[in-house]
């Protein structure tokens, strides 16, 4: 199958359906192109520093909403590791709200997490919000992240594809699912097929919980596209305590993956310490996750680790 992407009007399909070996011309019907189920219906696995995201295993991306310093970062990064995390999540420039709120430690923080990469030897994600920190970034991470407020940013989205790195879309506060699509089509159109979406709630009138988990959307996604799909209980809820609840729900909905926001000492995080789980609520979390992950035919492999008992009962039960 070969994809033409460009003006309708410019085609000539007169001229194609002649050539031989042309068996048939199809338009694609969605606005979306390149991410679309209509030009691949097969699965993309995205990989980040090795971690396969998309295929049969969930991945989950773990770590503190922002790097704060070496001694919270490598504690948090040895304490997901050994509960099963797959990939050290850590942001270096944060998109605050507030301009007088913690901003992040930006390149400082970018070697904090090449520094963490290498000592406990998980891929590393960060988020990229300027254009001009692109380079930079990419060279000290495994894959970028692009956060909620940017996701429409279009000179970050083909400045981040362009640096070839695997890419993490986080769905915008108030984005459609078609603008997200849409989004992520700029990513695929410089060439970058490495794209995982990540849902992490919407604006609603609902104020109870931070934002609203669109639990459709990861069906909808599924649906209309081959990319996979995460999702970001913590920002959803910025409560902790619900963050283990929707973690099930969503890998129960089919998503491909999750990223959770640890931190050692929550009480004191610098940003987002809400929604943030102590290292030991994130490992009963992964012992909780496990067993809904086979219930519906996917496997949690906690990475260097003996599972907990909930999974082997799980598995007892799936016998
Ligand atoms: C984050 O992951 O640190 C973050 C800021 O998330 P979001 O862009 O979803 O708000
Ligand atoms: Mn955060």
């Amino acid at each position: 199958m070969v994809g033409a992407v460009g003006d309708k009007k410019d085609f000539p399909s007169e001229t194609v359906i002649n050539l031989p070996g042309v068996e048939k011309v199809m338009p694609l019907n969605k606005p979306y192109k390149l991410a679309s189920r209509e030009l691949k219906d097969t699965p993309t696995i995205v990989r980040i520093g090795g971690v396969p995201i998309g295929g049969q295993g969930l991945a989950v991306i773990a770590g503190p909403c922002a790097v704060e310093s070496e001694e919270q970062l490598l504690a948090t990064a040895r304490a997901v590791k050994a509960a099963g995390a797959h990939l050290l999540r850590g942001g270096a420039y944060k998109p605050r709200t507030s301009p007088y709120s913690f901003q992040g430690l930006g390149e400082e923080g970018l070697k904090l997490l090449s520094l963490a990469r290498k000592e406990v030897g998980l891929p590393v994600i960060t988020e990229v919000v300027d254009t001009r920190d692109v380079e930079l970034v990419a060279q000290h991470v495994d894959a970028l992240q692009i956060g909620s407020r940017n996701m429409q940013n279009f000179a970050l989205l083909k400045e981040a594809g362009a640096s070839g790195k695997p890419i993490v879309l986080k769905r915008g506060l108030s984005a459609t699912i078609e603008e997200w699509l849409l989004a992520a089509e700029y990513i695929l159109t410089t060439g970058n097929s490495q794209v995982v979406l990540c849902e992490r709630g919407i604006r609603t009138f609902e104020p109870s919980a931070r934002f609203t988990l669109d639990l459709t959307a990861v069906a909808v996604v599924k649906e209309n596209t081959h990319l996979p799909i995460i999702v970001d209980p913590s920002h959803t809820t910025g409560n902790w305590r619900w963050v283990l609840p929707m973690a099930k729900a969503v890998v129960a909905a089919g998503a491909d993956g999750l990223m959770i926001e640890v931190h050692p000492d929550p009480a004191r995080a610098l940003s987002d310490g809400a929604q943030s789980l102590h290292p030991e609520t994130f490992d009963r979390l992964m012992g909780e996750v496990a067993p809904v992950a086979l219930a519906v035919g996917r496997s949690l492999v906690l990475r260097d680790k003996i599972m907990p008992s909930p999974c082997f009962q799980a598995e007892s039960l799936a016998l």
